[in-house]
């Protein structure tokens, strides 16, 4: 029997480590199946420098669900955030931070949510309620994620649990959080080797609604203007992702992570509900957007609405 453990598509730092310590959990608690962290996707950079960091495997690399008996999805619930497959498999647990959509079940199972700042988060808080012990491996992997999902506590995402949590994890893997968590999501803003399409899928999310479909890319940088460089053939991608998938809006946003502001290159016929949400211009296509960091925050919910 076995058990896969998956973050979403385009695996973020948060999805790969919660896959990790998951399947780390899931041996304490005593599941006897073959207990594999998986991910739908390559690595990125930041997450690449972690791995390393801390002498760990990477989950393994698939593209279905099918040879597991059941499934726990971690920092995702959406299906179209995950396996293609995932809907004919059984899903057993899942633990995220996210708004829940585009799921259901047939059968009943574990399911823990809280609007906190990293799945990471809530797995901290599984050790402890279970009174399992943290080894300073895992510590280290759930303090990476929650300062990469919370860009070091600055994103409006971050609550005060992340931040304990962060803290009680830098102690036990000893680490000093500040100047790891800068070299750490500097890593992932080595965005030299990739192509204009490689760009675009480091962090991509697709969403519906009101009828309407759209896509928000984001890569974090220290200089937007050296992404920009390349603008026109990234928009030359996005527009062939644009009438491949009968999107209405796109936007592919670009964030500083030292002045936590971003620009976002945005294309599609509803380009307009960003001016609008923004109380901003798009010149030449691309909208400054002074404050924005967090896509789950500042501009899902916002689009969302408007679109
Ligand atoms: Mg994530
Ligand atoms: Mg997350
Ligand atoms: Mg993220």
């Amino acid at each position: 029997m076995k058990t896969f453990i998956i973050g979403h598509k385009c695996p973020d730092t948060d999805s790969i480590m919660s896959a990790l310590v998951m399947a780390n959990l899931e041996k304490n608690f005593g599941n006897t199946n073959e207990i594999i962290p998986c991910r739908l996707g390559n690595l990125n950079k930041e997450t690449e420098y972690i791995l390393n960091y801390f002498n760990v495997e990477a989950p393994m690399l698939i593209d279905s669900v099918k040879d597991a008996d059941d499934v726990i999805l971690v920092d995702h619930n959406s299906f179209l955030e995950s396996a293609p497959d995932i809907a004919d498999a059984k899903i057993s647990k899942v633990i995220d931070h996210h708004r829940i959509s585009n799921f259901e079940t047939t059968e009943p199972l574990f399911y823990m949510a809280e609007p906190v700042g990293c799945t990471c988060t809530i797995l901290y808080e599984l050790y402890r309620m279970n009174n399992v012990e943290i080894d300073s491996t895992y510590a280290g992997l759930m303090l990476s994620a929650i300062i990469s999902d919370s860009l070091l506590f600055k994103s409006p995402t971050c609550t005060p649990k992340d931040i304990k949590a962060a803290e009680e994890l830098a102690n036990i893997a000893n680490i000093d959080i500040n100047s790891y968590g800068l070299d750490m999501l500097k890593a992932g803003t080595d965005l030299s080797s990739f192509s204009a399409s490689e760009l675009i899928n480091i962090d991509s999310k697709e969403f519906n609604a009101n009828g309407a479909r759209f896509q928000v890319s984001q890569v974090n940088t220290v200089d937007i203007d050296s992404v920009l460089k390349n603008k026109s053939e990234i928009e030359f991608v996005m527009n062939e992702l644009i009438s491949q998938k009968s999107l209405d809006l796109f936007m592919f946003v670009i964030t500083d992570i030292l002045n936590c502001n971003s620009k976002a290159i945005v294309l599609g016929n509803k380009s307009s509900v960003v001016e609008k949400v923004y109380n901003t211009t798009i010149d030449d296509n691309v909208a400054f957007l002074p404050g924005v960091v967090s896509r789950k925050k500042q501009i899902v919910p916002q689009i969302t609405e408007n679109i």
